[in-house]
């Protein structure tokens, strides 16, 4: 390969073979040229590395080399001239007019060589330089990036054409400090934006990356791709930033599986309706979130591949049946919404709901499978209440939680009545934790009157919440989030405990020897084996008799798990406890199931005692005494209010009687005097 490509102007032949031997041997293209004119044509489209003259006292050597400049800059085409030795005058005249370099005469071989390399060497570095900045302009000029560079001195800010275009500026309207650039970053990212900043300025990260909305000409925020990277002095002192602006506004906002909007575009589009709306008295739109019920069992058996195309097909169809002015966007994988700008009347939001069940619901045929699907539907209107997107998106999340827990299928409108239910709900869960601890559970005791004799037998323990601001909470609004809660088994102890020690507390206060204390207890206590050990320790405790201690299980517990429920009350009987099945009838247990049940009583439900006002009520109450003499168990009646009610069941041979006719759930003084009075009487009529 050549050393270069060298031009000559001379005259001298001697000098001109000279030349030709000292260049020629290191292989360089040489090229001799009668006169200047020629330059240019050689020149051409490809340029010469050097070109040497000869300078001659008296001549117009300068004028020539000024000629040459005005075409040719130094970098482009270095110059050096021949000159005879010690005209120091000429020499630094053709220096002035533009020349690079001098040999003197007679020539050297090695020194003409050497010099020439040197020009040669700093043409080509330079032209590199200049190539690569042209390359940089051109990759600027053609890139969707804008380019932006920060003088950290005085936080000048420069900004390419490239970036205004992407801000929807112009040139004349230009950025021109950091500040007014920071001005310009949405609110919610400006102050990460600095941290990322400074984090690299300071040298914790190795560039600058951040991804933030920055306002539009058009007032409209949209998404970029920030990135840069400083450059530090020698003591690593950053001094200057410099880095890129893209536009990442498509792939931020749309859902990369089905193209569709994204959760941003939704937040966006329902802030600004809200905005919108604000000083209207109605509100007239809504969102409808929807979610493929049994998603996940879907993955588990066909994967993650069929579930992304099945959600693909379902977008499209759902986007078929939408009108121009509501917009499917994806919140996630599985969650879809649809927000409806304008609303004629309130009924819109079902309707929608149904023509997209409608198309989404016929069977998806992909490949060799072919799937049904079901949707959960959670709907929300907007009302005053909705301050932001957030408020409106998670009343209908509430919706569609609601409409899941129903099994799917479903669709559920968002009412303000679910929302302070579930309010009311979760503090009730956060103070019963509270109240086991704090002692503000109680028991209130309820008589169970021998029918034959008209004495208190027994009671029946249950349970209230003395709430610190609330009063008394009944059981009806605490013992079913104390079961879902767990909380139900704690406090299920604390009743076995507590029963225990007042009844054993009422016989030593002299009551009749034959006393029972009856206490419910939850399905949940039937979980796990753990309920006799409490029992039996409850009993030790409170040295009572476990004759007198009677557990009430509801018909619907011990159905949950039959065998199992079977087994835990075998135990409980062991231990000679009594045992009673609650709210009999209002359950299913068919009668072999019950036949096997270690129970000794039954409790009618309240709600056939109050049937019994007709025939085929008395008759009810009567098959269900019938059953309990076949299978040798003692009968409670529930609820019995009247005189009327009392009779009937006495004539009838139930055993006991459990309502308000004879005392309402009572405390425990009021159930001693019970107790005392009973006694005294007792003790009368054995005189
Ligand atoms: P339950 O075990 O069937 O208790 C009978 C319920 O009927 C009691 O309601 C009682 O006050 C009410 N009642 C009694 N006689 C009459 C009457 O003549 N007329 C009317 N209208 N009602 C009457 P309470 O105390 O509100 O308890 C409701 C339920 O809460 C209980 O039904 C029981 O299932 C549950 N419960 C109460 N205490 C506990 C407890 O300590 N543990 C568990 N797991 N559940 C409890
Ligand atoms: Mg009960
Ligand atoms: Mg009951």
């Amino acid at each position: 390969m050549s050393e270069g490509r060298i031009l000559f102007l001379l005259d001298d032949e001697a000098e001109k073979t000279v030349v030709r031997n000292a260049l020629g041997a290191a292989r360089c293209e040489l090229e001799s040229l009668a006169s200047l004119d020629e330059l240019g044509v050689l020149q051409g489209d490809q340029p010469a590395d050097l070109l040497l003259l000869r300078a001659r006292k008296h001549t117009v050597d300068g004028k020539l080399i000024k000629a040459v400049r005005k075409s040719y800059a130094s970098d482009e085409l270095p110059i050096v001239f021949l000159v005879d030795e010690g005209d120091e005058a000429l020499i630094e005249h053709c220096l002035e007019c533009g020349a690079d370099d001098f040999v003197t005469l007679p020539i050297h071989g090695a020194e003409l060589l050497a010099r020439a390399r040197s020009q040669m060497a700093r043409r080509r570095a330079v032209a590199a330089g200049r190539i690569e900045r042209e390359r940089f302009a051109l990759a600027v000029a053609g890139s969707s990036d804008g380019i932006w560079d920060i003088n950290l001195a005085d936080d000048a800010l420069f900004m390419s054409a490239r970036c205004y275009e992407l801000l929807g500026r112009g040139n004349d309207d230009g950025l021109k400090s950091l500040d007014e650039w920071l001005a310009l970053i949405h609110p919610d990212d400006v102050d990460q934006f600095q941290i990322e900043l400074r984090n690299h300025l300071e040298g914790v990260s190795l560039s600058l990356q951040m991804e933030c909305r920055m306002l539009h000409r058009n007032q409209t925020y949209r998404w970029f791709l920030v990135r840069g990277i400083g450059q530090r002095d020698g003591s690593g002192k950053a001094f200057r930033i410099a880095g890129s602006l893209t536009d990442i506004s498509e792939r931020k906002l749309t859902d990369a599986m089905t193209g569709l909007p994204n959760r941003i575009v939704l937040y966006d589009r329902l802030n600004q309706t809200i905005v919108k709306n604000r000083r209207k008295s109605s509100a007239n739109f809504g969102i409808i979130l929807l979610q493929i019920d049994r998603f996940e069992t879907m993955r588990e058996a066909y994967g993650q591949v069929f579930c992304d195309a099945v959600q693909k097909v379902v977008a499209q169809r759902l986007v078929g049946t939408l009108r121009t002015t509501d917009t499917l966007t994806i919140m996630g994988e599985n969650t879809m919404c649809i927000l409806l700008d304008v609303m004629r009347d309130d009924t819109d939001l079902v309707r929608v709901a149904n023509r997209v069940r409608a198309a989404a619901e016929e069977p998806i045929t992909l490949g060799d499978e072919s799937v049904m699907l079901s949707l959960s539907i959670g709907m929300a209107q907007a009302q005053a209440h909705h301050q932001s997107a957030e408020d409106l998106i998670r009343d209908a999340t509430a919706a569609l939680n609601k409409a899941r827990a129903e099994g799917g299928g479903q669709e559920v409108v968002f009412d303000p009545d679910m929302q302070r239910r579930a309010r009311d709900r979760l503090r009730i869960e956060a103070e019963l934790h509270l109240a086991l601890k704090r002692n503000e559970l109680l028991l209130l005791y309820q008589p169970i009157v021998n029918l034959k004799t008209g004495e208190v037998a027994g009671f029946e323990g249950l349970a209230r919440w003395q709430h610190p601001q609330r009063g008394l909470i009944s059981p009806m609004d605490f013992i079913p989030i104390a079961e879902e809660t767990g909380l139900v088994i704690p406090m299920g102890t604390w009743v076995v405990q507590e029963a225990c020690r007042q009844g054993r507390e009422w016989l030593d206060q002299g009551a009749n020897p034959n006393l029972f204390i009856s206490v419910n207890v939850s399905s949940r206590q039937l979980d796990g084996p753990a309920l006799p050990e409490i029992v039996r320790r409850a009993l030790r405790a409170s040295r009572l008799a476990p004759a007198h201690l009677k557990l009430e299980i509801t018909e619907s517990a011990v159905m949950r798990d039959f065998e199992v429920t079977l087994n835990l009350l075998k135990r409980l009987k062991e231990i000679g406890v009594g045992l009673s099945l609650d709210d009999f009838g209002t359950g299913y247990s068919s009668l072999s199931l019950l036949r096997r049940l270690p129970v000794d009583t039954l409790k009618v439900d309240r709600s056939f005692v109050s049937a019994m006002n007709d025939e085929s009520g008395v008759r009810m109450v009567e098959a269900i005494l019938q059953l309990a003499r076949l299978f040798d168990l003692r009968v409670v009646a529930e609820g019995i209010e009247q005189v009327g009610e009392e009779d009937l069941l006495k004539e009838r041979g139930c055993d006991y009687g459990q309502g308000w006719r004879y005392g309402k759930p009572l405390p425990v003084d009021q159930c001693l005097q019970l107790l005392q009075e009973q006694a005294r009487q007792g003790a009368r009529a054995t005189r």
